[in-house]
């Protein structure tokens, strides 16, 4: 089968460098997902940045974000050694930073995510649900939310969730069900990448995640003394509890879409917004 690529001019949204890239024909004829995530890894545009290029089906570019993590190199001996595990830095080489940001995302926060592959995909269904289930504490595993589609072409794929993360394993995402910028993600993966020992690697991954759910944990219970409270408020009694640093309005509204996908609506109503309040009297 002869793909057709076609060509587009990308550029990086750090320092401004142009180049022409090819991108599958089949990536922009798909008319089912709109505008796609392109990962751009380091040396495909730019020899020092990273990035994601919004494309839609008109492979025209909408937006760019940037990913600032630096993966050093390894040696090509430890390279070699380490070639067919199922550690992070070979699952980074296959669906790219920003896809491993957005399994982690949809893994934490209960999203289905569907994974295309292709011929030389090794891993199966079992093994990445059960990755997935290392990084999170035992009371959240086994969602088995991780499936592989066979069907290589994109207008063929029949996805039943509506709120699913749909990538392949070109580095393309088709659809991400949320908003969010993956800023959490991204910070836990690249304190995982400092350390050299790959098994203490995803264990490192499961503490930062464990901590953030430890903060819910305490939410909800705080949550559970009032009717009501403000944002602020709430951020105090939880920072307070937990002897930390005054968490910001980021790792709040983590919380709150922690509660609410995963634990219940009605108890994220009871936080109200005094910014919001605040604008609604004005
Ligand atoms: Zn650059």
């Amino acid at each position: 089968m002869t793909e057709l690529f076609k060509l587009i001019e990308v550029k990086c949204p750090n320092c401004g460098k142009l180049k022409n890239i090819n991108i599958p024909e089949a990536v922009f004829s798909q008319k089912k997902f709109g505008t796609i995530k392109i990962q751009i890894p380091i040396n495909a545009v730019c020899s020092e940045h990273q990035f994601i290029a919004f494309v839609d089906t008109k492979g025209i570019i909408r937006g760019y974000e940037r990913i600032d993590i630096q993966m050093t190199a390894l040696s090509p001996e430890a390279e070699r050694e380490a070639l067919g595990r199922l550690n992070l830095r070979n699952l980074i080489k296959v669906f790219g930073l920003y896809g491993i940001f957005s399994l982690i995302h949809a893994k934490i926060f209960n999203y289905p995510s569907y994974v295309i592959k292709d011929d030389n995909f090794e891993y199966t269904e079992n093994l990445l649900n059960s990755v997935g289930d290392n990084i999170l504490p035992e009371t959240y595993q086994g969602s088995k939310s991780i499936h592989i589609l066979e069907e290589p072409n994109v207008n063929k794929i029949k996805v039943k969730d509506k709120d699913a993360l749909i990538m392949d394993v070109s580095q393309n995402i088709y659809q991400t069900p949320w908003e969010t910028k993956l800023k959490f993600e991204e910070e836990i993966v690249r304190k995982a990448l400092d350390i050299i020992d790959e098994q203490e690697q995803l264990k490192l991954l499961q503490q930062h995640i464990s901590k953030f759910i430890s903060e819910v944990h305490y939410a909800i219970s705080i949550l559970q003394d009032f009717n009501q409270i403000y944002d602020d408020e709430l951020i105090d009694k939880i920072s307070k509890a937990l002897s930390i640093k005054k968490i910001s309005t980021y790792r709040l509204n983590l919380i709150k879409k922690f509660i609410s996908r995963n634990v219940s609506k009605e108890i994220v109503k009871k936080i109200k917004n005094r910014v919001g309040e605040f604008l609604s009297l004005v």
